[in-house]
Parts: structure tokens; C-alpha cells; sequence
């Protein structure tokens, strides 16, 4: 059914084509449609990697044969590759092409713990516990794989000038590689950045994600015997009980912009011992960085005051701070008008049939598949919940985002329903639209001068002078995961 999708798209993309011709720049009209016969080309290469990936499933940090895998590939195409970048074995940087713009292209790779599934539309693990790509990150990895990869076509048949980078993007679900590839300078000479991500809609990114603190909440008392001697204990649960009752009693006096969520890492072993060690896991999110450091400041008194009360002491570690997403509206428009030159996705029946049994299974409203291109949004628009370290990029160059329909509508995000999407048509097809959107939308950034100055003169107007601070300490090393 597949192959029957790219035949007719072809059809619609020459028809389409030859409506636009005129309307703008020929050349880049006739290039344009060139690089789409391209990625189509790719097609087969993409999805292979995309399914190698789905199947190795290796969650944050793990990484080492997905990465291995599309640096090899990057590799033989004859990209440059640099592994192990930022002191993240799994991270990588590919190049290729020399000389200015440069343009980057973000792919990611982890999966989730828990999220093992069998390619069904039931809920089934592979290997209980294990992971699954409930974010479809092999589509994200392998699409960008591909742009990338057409884009070296393009310098290497001397339609382009410029250079190419691929980023390999590990544990974006934990830990943030992009934090440590940001700390370390690697993005710092882009001109300017693209990205995707899986969805159940199409739409250009404008409305941003949130800024995000994680942090570790320690309190350490003196533990005795709760019934014999509990007089000379000092609880650390206590002091975790109080804490949490003041966070919670400080979302009432928060805006309502602000997410609050936490976890109990360690809450004491038994309860014939008052407890000497507790351990809290805290994100605090709100849609710009302000409004997250303000929260961070009346939560350390909370903190504080807590383990004052229960005369314990107390710790925070911040694993990190992420920005919210900077958004670059001139550059989006570029990339919508080239989403809709496309056009949206079309389904074949035994697709939605697919997209409806998934729907039914997760309980959601049977509505097939939801490819229609939604219209750019208000940009000052609330992001919705969420964070991305791809915000990090953001303000070190100017970066555009698209979300392309890859999966049922309104299925469960980061659930067995992704993960089974992920393998399927349906995920392909979304693939294989956001690798012709930030293809072509490199190819128009690499053409005309004007749309990267202008990009570039609101990247500098929306920075104000800021320069761009990691929210991670300088000396501070990325995390190791044992397997
Ligand atoms: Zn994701």
C-alpha cells in the first residue's frame, strides 16, 4: 500500500509543482521539486534505518548501536564523523560540504524504558521492561538521517553551496544530550538549525516548549528506633513530607503557566527506623526561564525551612536547567509554505482501519488518521506541556521545528501505540514529509541570502543581548548508564 502512496504523491507533487512555477524563483522551484525525487529515492535506505533503530530500542544513554548505526551510514556517504562528541559516547557529529551557510540537522535516537511492543495493535512487550520507541525517535533519527543525506547529494552535484551537519542527538527523554553538545560550543558556528519530531498532527512549531529545572531534593537526619528510643531520631522523611506540602501549597500562589511534578526517589527502608536519608525528584516547569528561576528561589526556602523545622539538613542538586523554545517566526514561514507546497498526507482505507483500532484499543475518539496542515499559530501563544533540550539550540542559532503526523489521532503519547505507529506505513509517511520539509527548506535557506538575513536579524532581536548560558555547571559531566 505504501508503494502505491509514493507513485500517486509523486503525481500530486508534479501537478503541484507546475501550479507554483512562476510564483517564486524558478531555479529553486525546479531544485525543490528535484530534492523531493530525492528523498522518495531514499525512501527504502530511510526506512530500513528507521526500523533497524525501532528495533534496537535502546533507551538514553544506551545508545551504541542506533548511533553507530547512522554515523556508519553518514560515514560511507562520505560525511566527516566525529563520535563520542561532549563526552556522550552516543553522541555524534557528521559534516559535509565546506564553507558557508552551515546547517544543521538535529536526529534523535533513544527510547523509553518500559515501553516494549511487538509490531500489534494490542498491547504486547517484546521483552517485558524493556524499551520501545513510544516517541518514534527511529523515525526521527532516520529522517534526518535522510535530509541530511540528500542535502550532501545536492553540494556533491554542485546545486548547493555550503556545508551540511548531521547532529547525533542522544537521551533526549532523560539527561538532554543537547545540554552537554550545547555546553561543549558544537552548535555554535550553524547559521541556522533544523529539527522535527513525530506527532499526531502536522504543523510548523511556533508556540515553543516550556522552560524546565530538574532537580534532586536531599534531607539527611539521625535514625533510631521508632518505638524504643524515637526521641533522638531526626526524620528526613519528615523533613520530604513537609516539603512536599509546601510545594504543594505554593500552586495555589503560582502562575498558572507554572508545572510542578515530583517523585519520592527514597522515602526510609522500614518503619521500625526513623528514616536518616530522603531523596525527592522535582521538575518545575513554566513557559520562559524567569518564571521557573522565580519558583526555584521560594522552593529552596521551603526547602530550607523544612529541614529547619525537623532539625535536619538538606541538599538540591539542579541536573539541569532547560530554556524555553526560541522561536524564529520568519524562518517558520519559510517552512510552512513549503509544508503546504507539499501538501498533507494521504491515507489508504486500510490505514485508517489501522489508526482506528489503535484508537479503540487506547480508548480514545475513532478518528483515523489527522494529517491536515494546521495554519501557523499565534506565536505568543502558551507552549503546551512539555520541554526539549532542542530549545538549547535555539538560542545559539536560529532553529526551526516541524511535528508531522506519524501516528493515530490523539493515541497516548509515549505509550505501546506510538511504539507499534512507529513501525508502520503510517510513521513512515510522516517521515518521509518531514524529511522533504526540512530539505527543501534547507535548500531555500541555502539559495536566498534574504531569508537567512532575515532569520537572523529576529534571531538577534529576540535574543536582546542575552548569550546563551548552559543551564548546567562547566565542570559538571554528563551522567553514565551502566547496561
Ligand atoms: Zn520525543
Amino acid at each position: 500500500m505504501f508503494r502505491r502512496f509514493l507513485v500517486l504523491s509523486g503525481l500530486v507533487l508534479v501537478l503541484l509543482t507546475q501550479t507554483v512555477v512562476g510564483a517564486t524563483n524558478s531555479d529553486v522551484e525546479e531544485l525543490k521539486s528535484y530534492v523531493l525525487e530525492r528523498v522518495e529515492a531514499r525512501m527504502d535506505q530511510m526506512i530500513e534505518a528507521s526500523d533497524a533503530l525501532w528495533n534496537y530500542a535502546e533507551i538514553a544513554l544506551l545508545e551504541y548501536k542506533s548511533s553507530k548505526l547512522l554515523a556508519g551510514i553518514a560515514e560511507q556517504e562520505g560525511f566527516k564523523v566525529e563520535r563520542g562528541v561532549a563526552d556522550l559516547e552516543t553522541a555524534f557529529v557528521a559534516v559535509y560540504g565546506s564553507g558557508s551557510p552551515i546547517i544543521g540537522i538535529l536526529a534523535e535516537y533513544d527510547a523509553l524504558p518500559g515501553l516494549s511492543q511487538e509490531n500489534v495493535t494490542f498491547k504486547k512487550a517484546i521483552i517485558e521492561g524493556g524499551g520501545g520507541h513510544g516517541c518514534g525517535h527511529n523515525l526521527f533519527g532516520a529522517g534526518s538521517l535522510g535530509a541530511a543525506l540528500v542535502l550532501k547529494d545536492l553540494i556533491l552535484e554542485g546545486k548547493l553551496t555550503g556545508t551540511v551537519k548531521l547532529y547525533g542527538c542522544p537521551a533526549e527523554e532523560d539527561v538532554g544530550g543537547k545540554l552537554y553538545m550545547a555546553r561543549e560550543g558544537l552548535f555554535d558556528d550553524l547559521d541556522a538549525c533544523l529539527a522535527w519530531h513525530p506527532s499526531y498532527k502536522t504543523s510548523v512549531d511556533v508556540t515553543g516548549s516550556q522552560a524546565i529545572d530538574d532537580l534532586y531534593i536531599e534531607f539527611f537526619g539521625k535514625s533510631s528506633h521508632a518505638a524504643f528510643d524515637p526521641w533522638q531520631g531526626r526524620s528526613a522523611l519528615d523533613a520530604l513530607e513537609m516539603a512536599t506540602f509546601g510545594i504543594n501549597l505554593l500552586r495555589e500562589h503560582v502562575k498558572p503557566s507554572v508545572r510542578m511534578h515530583y517523585v519520592v526517589l527514597s522515602g526510609g527502608n522500614v518503619p521500625n527506623v526513623v528514616p536518616e536519608y530522603t531523596k525527592l525528584w522535582l521538575w518545575v516547569r513554566d513557559s520562559k526561564r524567569e518564571g521557573v528561576k522565580s519558583v526555584l528561589s521560594r522552593i529552596e526556602n521551603i526547602v530550607a525551612g523544612s529541614a529547619m523545622a525537623t532539625e535536619t539538613t538538606s541538599h538540591i542538586e539542579n541536573l539541569g536547567s532547560y530554556h524555553e523554545m526560541l522561536v524564529n517566526v520568519t524562518g517558520s514561514k519559510v517552512m510552512q509554505k513549503n509544508l503546504e507546497w507539499i501538501g498533507p498526507i494521504k491515507y489508504s482505507p486500510e490505514e485508517v482501519e489501522f489508526a482506528n483500532k489503535l484508537q479503540k484499543e487506547t480508548q480514545v475518539a475513532e478518528k483515523g488518521m489527522v494529517s491536515g496542515i494546521n495554519k501557523l499559530q499565534d506565536p505568543n501563544t502558551e507552549p503546551e506541556g512539555g520541554s526539549t533540550d532542542v530549545a538549547e539550540v535555539s538560542w545559539i542559532t536560529p532553529t526551526l521545528h516541524i511535528s508531522t503526523t506519524c501516528a493515530p489521532f490523539e493515541i497516548p503519547w509515549h505509550s505501546w501505540a506510538v511504539v507499534t505507529s512507529s513501525k508502520h506505513s503510517v510513521g513512515y509517511k510522516g517521515m518521509l514529509l518531514a524529511t522533504k520539509v526540512l530539505a527543501i527548506t534547507a535548500v531555500d535557506i541555502f539559495k536566498d541570502p534574504k531569508i537567512l538575513a532575515e532569520m537572523k536579524k529576529e534571531f538577534h532581536a529576540s535574543l536582546n543581548g542575552y548569550v546563551y548560558t548552559s543551564g548546567i555547571p562547566k565542570d559538571k559531566k554528563p551522567p553514565k548508564r551502566i547496561k
